[in-house]
């Protein structure tokens, strides 16, 4: 079955400043190492159409949709939040990433292709229905998730977040929806600071939100998929499986002290693509998130997607 590679040069001219660590080179790093190990090879290249209003007012109020729109400065940049700003190209950016996961979702379920990786960014997991924050404008998994809910008609969808960070954008937007099983991992006490250890939203029981403790490793991690995520999604018989892919757990990145390694990502891969043969025709959306150190994400992104699209 072949597999998409959906991103547009429209991704890399967002950026936020000299130094800020989600940066347009993280693109180009993944790129390189897809084309180095001839993975790319394996793909249909895709340009990511733009988002529209109406798409991306599935998974956030018109109101926010709008703020956006209307916060993109001519020139310079605008802050949103202490870490995340606009530049004057912000918002084609975002609308392609979100447009990404649209497109990626349309083709899958036309059965074009089997799988797709979403190679975007500004990333958007910690977008919230109502709020911009964490580098995140539009939660791209989130507005894909409900294109294949509200215009496919599917009744059961599965998002998998491997970030470090909790994506509490998706949870937000998800929370007490039982069209959507969330399983996810993050470490304990970073940001967005609002996990606790336990699930996060106690009462949905459609989040499986894990949160591991610093230094945990690879094998809490792999010990957390086993016991909480795959006896969920078996129960659960995805028809499709959106992954919000964030390599920043990766123990060459500083922004997490979760110590994954290359193998966790391919691990963890092998996990979805079996639970997606099981109850889902092999269908998986991977959208990237997190990941900043450049040689650890371009290495973590090609074990991921070389198990995704079955090139192994
Ligand atoms: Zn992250």
């Amino acid at each position: 079955m072949l597999a998409a590679y959906i991103t547009h040069p429209d991704c890399a001219r967002h950026e936020m400043g000299p130094g800020h660590p989600e940066c347009p080179e993280r693109l180009g790093a993944i790129a390189d190492r897809l084309l180095a190990r001839g993975l790319l090879d394996y793909m249909v290249p895709y340009d990511a159409p733009l988002a529209t209003p109406e798409q991306l007012a599935r998974a956030h109020s018109a109101l926010h949709v709008q703020r956006m729109l209307d916060a993109a400065p001519a020139e310079g940049y605008r802050a949103i939040d202490p870490d995340t700003s606009m530049n004057p190209y912000t918002i084609p950016a975002a609308l392609r990433a979100a447009g990404a996961a649209v497109q990626a979702t349309d083709l899958v379920l036309a059965g074009e292709v089997g799988t797709a990786f979403c190679a975007v960014r500004p990333p958007g997991h910690h977008a919230e229905r109502e709020e911009a924050m964490g580098f995140c404008f539009f939660n791209n998994v989130a507005v894909g998730i409900r294109h294949a809910l509200d215009v496919h008609g599917l009744t059961r969808v599965a998002l998998i977040d491997f970030d470090v960070h909790h994506g509490n954008g998706s949870e937000d937007i998800f929370a007490g929806d039982e069209r959507v099983l969330m399983c996810g991992t993050y470490e304990i006490g970073l940001y967005p600071f609002n996990g606790d250890g336990r699930r996060t939203v106690a009462d949905t029981p459609n989040m499986v939100n894990i949160g591991l403790p610093s230094r945990s490793g690879g094998a809490a991690f792999r010990s957390a998929v086993e016991t909480h995520w795959i006896p969920a999604l078996d129960a659960f018989r995805p028809q499709l499986i959106y992954v919000s892919a964030g390599f920043d757990a990766h123990r060459e990145d500083d922004m997490g002290n979760l110590g994954f390694v290359d193998a966790d990502y391919e691990w963890v891969t092998r996990q979805l693509v079996a639970v997606a043969a099981r109850h889902s025709m092999g269908r998986i959306v991977s959208c990237l998130e997190g990941g900043y150190v450049l040689e650890s994400l371009a290495r973590s992104a090609a074990a991921h997607v070389r198990v995704l699209i079955g090139a192994d």
